[in-house]
C-alpha cells in the first residue's frame, strides 16, 4: 500500500530562509507560487515579457527574467508546458544550476525521458497535484488542498525529500495527502490516465454519444444535455462515493442500464486498446512522437484543434451555457 502523508506527519521547515523560484506563471504556476506565499515562502517568478509576466506583478510577485530568477533562486520549480522545458533549462537555467541547489517538476516527463539531465550535484524532485491548477488554488482558498504526488530523483544533499515534503504542505496538498511515487510511475500513469480516460477517452465518449442522438434526428440541445452536462453531475456523485455511491443515487432503470449497456460500450477491444496505448508511452514512442510534433511546428496539433473547436457539441454548448448563468467557467 502506498504511504500517504498528511499535515500532522509533517513535521518539515526544509524551505526556511530559502528563495523558491517558480518558473511559469500558468495553470500550476500561479497556484503553486500564490499557495507557497499565502503558507509563508520566500518566492520569485521566472517568465519571459508577456501575459504572464504582467499577470504576476499584477499579484504582487516580483517578476525576474528566468535567467535572474534562477540566478536568484536555491529552488528551481519548472512550471512551462513540458514541451519548451528543455530548451528554456539548457538557455537560461542550467548555468545557474550550482551545487546544492534544486530543480523541481510538477510532471516526470523531462526527467523521465531524459530530455533533460540535470548536473549530478543538485536535488530533483518533483511535487505533482492530481489536479488542474486553478482547482489548486481554489481548494487552497477553501483551507482545504489537492491531493498531490512526490518523488525524489536525485538527492545530493540528503534533504530532498524533506524539501519535496515541506513543498508539497506549502501548496496545501499535505491537507488532502501526499503520496509517493518515482518519476518513471508518475509520467506513465499520468499521461495513460489523460489520454485513456479523463480527456482523450472522456472527450470521444462524449462525442460519438451526441452524434448517435443527433444523426438520430434528436434535438442537438437535448444531447448536449444527455451527453456532456449531466456528466458532472455523475463525476462529482462517484467523486464523493465511488461507482457505488453514484448508483446508489440514480434510478434502479439507469442502473440496470448501466449494467448491461456500458460493457458493451467499453469491451474487451478497448481495453487492449488501452493496452497499446500504455505501450506506446512505456516505450517512449507517445514521447518521441509529441517531440517531432512541437519541432515540425505542431502541424498536426493545429489541425486537429481547430476541428475540435469547431464540432456542433462545442456550438450548442457555448448557447447553451450562456442561458445557464450558475454555470461559470472558471478556466478562463
Ligand atoms: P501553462 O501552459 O498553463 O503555463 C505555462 C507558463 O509558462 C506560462 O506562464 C507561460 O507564459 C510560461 N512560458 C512559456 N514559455 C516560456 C518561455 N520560453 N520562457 C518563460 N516562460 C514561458 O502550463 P501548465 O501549468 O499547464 O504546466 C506546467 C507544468 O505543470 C507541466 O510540467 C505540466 O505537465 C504540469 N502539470 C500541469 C497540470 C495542469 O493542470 N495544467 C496538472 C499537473 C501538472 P506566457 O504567458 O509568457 O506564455
Ligand atoms: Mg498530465
Ligand atoms: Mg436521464
Amino acid at each position: 500500500m502506498v504511504k500517504v502523508y498528511y499535515e500532522s506527519d509533517m513535521n518539515v521547515n526544509a524551505l526556511e530562509g530559502k528563495t523558491i523560484a517558480i518558473v511559469g506563471y500558468g495553470s500550476q504556476g500561479h497556484a503553486h507560487a500564490l499557495n507557497l506565499r499565502d503558507s509563508g515562502f520566500n518566492v520569485i517568478i521566472g517568465l519571459r515579457e508577456g501575459h504572464s509576466w504582467d499577470l504576476a506583478e499584477k499579484d504582487g510577485f516580483q517578476v525576474f527574467s528566468v535567467h535572474e530568477a534562477c540566478f536568484k533562486a536555491d529552488v528551481i520549480m519548472m512550471l512551462l508546458p513540458d514541451e519548451k522545458q528543455r530548451n528554456v533549462f539548457e538557455n537560461e537555467i542550467r548555468q545557474h544550476l550550482t551545487s546544492g541547489k534544486s530543480l523541481a517538476f510538477a510532471h516526470g516527463f523531462n526527467i523521465h525521458f531524459q530530455q533533460i539531465k540535470p548536473p549530478v550535484d543538485v536535488d530533483v524532485f518533483l511535487v505533482a497535484p492530481k489536479g488542474p491548477g486553478h482547482l489548486v488554488r481554489r481548494t487552497f482558498e477553501t483551507g482545504a488542498g489537492v491531493p498531490a504526488l512526490f518523488a525524489v530523483h536525485q538527492d545530493h544533499t540528503g534533504s530532498a525529500r524533506d524539501i519535496a515534503l515541506t513543498y508539497a504542505k506549502g501548496i496545501g496538498s499535505a491537507r488532502a495527502g501526499v503520496l509517493e511515487t518515482n518519476f518513471k510511475e508518475e509520467t506513465e500513469t499520468d499521461l495513460f490516465g489523460e489520454q485513456a480516460v479523463l480527456c482523450g477517452g472522456v472527450t470521444s465518449l462524449v462525442k460519438a454519444g451526441y452524434e448517435t442522438l443527433v444523426e438520430a434526428g434528436y434535438q442537438p440541445e437535448l444531447a448536449y444535455f444527455e451527453t456532456m452536462h449531466e456528466l458532472k453531475l455523475i463525476v462529482d456523485l462517484m467523486y464523493e462515493g465511488g461507482l457505488t455511491g453514484m448508483r446508489q443515487s440514480i434510478s434502479d432503470t439507469a442502473e440496470w442500464g448501466d449494467f448491461v449497456s456500458g460493457p458493451r460500450v467499453i469491451d474487451a477491444g478497448t481495453k487492449e486498446r488501452m493496452k497499446d496505448i500504455l505501450r506506446d508511452i512505456q516505450d517512449g514512442r507517445f514521447a518521441q512522437e509529441w517531440i517531432q510534433e512541437n519541432e515540425n511546428d505542431r502541424f498536426n496539433y493545429q489541425k486537429i484543434k481547430s476541428q475540435e473547436q469547431s464540432h456542433s457539441i462545442e456550438e450548442v454548448g457555448e448557447r447553451l451555457r450562456k442561458m445557464m448563468p450558475f454555470v461559470q467557467n472558471r478556466s478562463k
